[in-house]
């Protein structure tokens, strides 16, 4: 009986596992489509200057709106990219799509917002991303100071060695580059005094509770008061209440990201949300 049972099981986990298989292959050849069709789209979410109330950057972030299974969040397909290597056409992709957006940002004259697009390891260990960076800007008559890369920690973990050495090349750009997600990864601090960093995010998970969780609360001034003394600029991401972001204002955080002040949202959205900045003040005041 135990036996049939384990036999039992086993069909029911090798069945399980074909399905995840399967789903994971259809989602791999949807991708492929959605790329070739270029039917994936990039919305800006805006980050905020804790002191001026001004929008001072946008944060470019991939959507996927699948035919038939609606909206995929890019926590799901970006993994699938990565494994599967098509992360490569799509992060050249939204490079230069985002590139393009702020040239038109830029005509309409909102030229001291910068925009931060998310680096995947894989392209930024790729031979030659540097030059593309720089043929992106070019191509785009962009100067480097409006660009902003957002990568990991994750970065570092194969060879630390080449990747600050790929960081100092695209500092030189005048590209800024901001730690995404920090305090999530295996951070190391000894590797941020030797990182040309400019900016570090405070992951959501910490900004969440602060209001309410003494620990929080204690971790993220920590970090705030760490980054200043080293000279980065801080941003905080998933800002959703008065209270969080009354917290990090009396903390001197930085910048502000989250849907207190703004979702992201499709350019067309942008161009109404930035022609109204006053706004975003008088929410704050
Ligand atoms: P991330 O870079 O840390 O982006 C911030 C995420 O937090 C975004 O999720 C954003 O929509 C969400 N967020 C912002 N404010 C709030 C808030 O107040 N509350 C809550 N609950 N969430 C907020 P999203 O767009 O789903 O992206 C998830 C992750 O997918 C990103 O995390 C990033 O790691 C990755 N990703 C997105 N676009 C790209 C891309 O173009 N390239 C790469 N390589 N990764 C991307
Ligand atoms: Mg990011
Ligand atoms: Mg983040
Ligand atoms: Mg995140």
């Amino acid at each position: 009986k135990a036996k049939q049972q384990g036999r039992n099981n086993f069909q029911w986990y090798t069945s399980d596992l074909n399905q995840r298989v399967c789903e994971y292959a259809s989602l791999r050849n949807d991708l492929q489509k959605a790329i070739e069709t270029q039917t994936l789209q990039l919305h800006y979410q805006p980050q905020v200057d804790a002191r001026t109330g001004r929008v001072v950057g946008l944060e470019a972030l991939l959507r996927w709106e699948h035919p038939e299974k609606g909206f995929i969040s890019p926590t799901v397909f970006v993994p699938v990219a990565e494994d599967s290597g098509q992360i490569i056409p799509l992060s050249l992709w939204v490079l230069d799509a985002a590139c393009a957006q702020l040239r038109q940002l830029s005509d309409q004259g909102t030229t001291s917002i910068s925009m931060a697009v998310n680096i995947s390891p894989m392209h930024f260990h790729r031979g030659h991303f540097v030059q593309y960076v720089q043929a992106t800007l070019e191509k785009h008559g962009l100067r480097g100071e409006q660009l902003e890369l957002e990568i990991t920690e994750s970065l570092l973990l194969n060879n630390a060695e080449q990747a600050i050495e790929t960081l100092h090349r695209l500092k030189a750009l005048g590209v800024r580059i901001a730690l995404d997600d920090f305090g999530t990864g295996f951070s190391s601090l000894s590797y941020l005094k030797r990182l040309p960093i400019d900016k570090i995010k405070i992951d959501r998970s910490f900004v969440q509770e602060i209001a309410t969780d003494h620990n929080d609360a204690a971790i993220t001034q920590g970090i705030i008061s760490m980054a200043h003394h080293l000279s980065l600029t801080v941003v905080a991401e998933g800002v959703e209440t008065e209270s969080q972001m009354e917290f990090l204002k009396g903390s001197y955080c930085d910048v502000f990201q989250g849907y207190y002040f703004a979702k992201p949202m499709p350019f067309v959205e942008l161009e109404a949300f930035l022609d109204l900045p006053a706004s975003i003040r008088d929410r704050q005041s």
